[in-house]
């Protein structure tokens, strides 16, 4: 896990019961017989503080709006309903200038940097276009800054003058990294960062990315699905089932004694994990439900070991409890 100390309780990012609902087509013989349109439920009612200087990791089954909220936190797409706060200002409201500084101060970097880079354009300019849009630096010190920034992500000068696809997947990510790190940010969303590449370069990008984050005090969101990198790179974790966050908590207090029974089914479902460290022995059954019909009450409770009448009814809150994590769920 990063060492790096960051700020508890100086929020970055903050989002405040964010609901994003996407609406499906409306065919014209539902609509004559008056039946209701239908609405993907991808975030209801996300309740997240990302604090100055951390590792926030994103966990969670497929499907259950990791990217969502990640897309949502970067301003790509807009809520229902709810808020998400930039240094507590509401990003929906920003508009000109005050907006050009947000997308400037909070960099997406994806999945597949591939189809983010222009085929066309070499690496420097790139570069050279991200630091000019932005007024980065005086335009006789480019040069120099896309050094900088080569180094930064540990590629080597001739990178410069090549083009996209002379790189391997791994190097298109540092590049991608390179590009987002030009507009000196505060926040970097990194998306399901490296798992297209093989699992060797993967430990290399991450620690890349943890190294960026403590030498530049970066407040990172790091979506995955896979729990050890999550582990290693992050400060704090949040666990999300079907739009909602279940727990969020301390990274180590959250592997070694996870309270929701759907962290601790997610932790017991990990192959590599190490068996003493687990909580309650759950395992994870039955399918992930759609996010266009989800269950009432709680939306664990179809696959939940010790669901009560109260589960099927009665939605959890995510509360904290006495070990400092929070937990949405009626048992804990
Ligand atoms: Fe299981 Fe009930 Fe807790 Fe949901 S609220 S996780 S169904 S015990």
């Amino acid at each position: 896990m990063s060492e790096t100390t960051y700020s508890p309780n100086l929020s970055i990012l903050s989002v405040e019961d964010a609901m994003v609902h996407f609406p499906l087509a409306y065919p014209l013989l539902d609509r004559l017989q008056g039946k209701p349109r239908k609405y993907v439920q991808a975030l209801n009612g996300v309740r997240l503080e990302m604090q100055r200087g951390e590792t926030l990791g994103i966990v969670g089954e497929s499907g259950c709006g990791k990217s969502t909220l990640a897309r949502a936190m970067v301003g790509l797409l807009e809520t229902s309903d709810g808020k998400i706060r930039f240094n507590g200002k509401d990003i929906s409201a920003l508009q000109g200038k005050a907006r050009r500084s947000f997308n400037r101060q909070v960099q997406m970097i994806f999945q597949d940097p591939y189809s983010s880079l222009n085929p066309r354009m070499t690496v420097g300019q790139m570069l050279t276009e991200a630091l000019s849009v932005h007024n980065m630096c005086p335009k006789a010190q480019i040069p120099a800054r896309i050094l900088e920034l080569m180094e930064l992500v540990r590629l080597p000068a001739d990178a410069i003058d090549k083009l996209p696809h002379e790189f391997s997947g791994g190097q298109r990510q540092r590049i991608g990294i390179s590009r987002a790190l030009a507009v000196q940010p505060d926040v970097l969303i990194a998306d399901e960062l490296v798992s297209a590449l093989d699992v060797s370069v993967q430990a290399q990008v991450v620690n890349l990315l943890l190294d960026l984050q403590q030498k530049l005090s970066l407040s990172v969101l790091f979506v995955a699905h896979d729990l050890r990198l999550v582990r290693h790179i992050s400060h704090r974790v949040a666990v999300m089932y079907l739009g909602e966050v279940v727990e969020v908590g301390d990274t180590e207090t959250l592997y070694q004694t996870p309270l929701h029974p759907y962290t601790q089914a997610l932790l017991n479902a990990a192959p590599s994990m190490d068996p003493n460290e687990r909580g309650k022995n759950v395992s994870l059954t039955g399918e992930l439900p759609s996010p266009l019909s989800p269950p009432s009450g709680c939306r664990f409770h179809t696959r939940c070991p010790h669901v009560t009448e109260r589960c099927r009814t009665e939605r959890p809150i995510l509360a904290q409890k006495p070990g400092g994590q929070h937990v949405a769920c009626h048992l804990v």
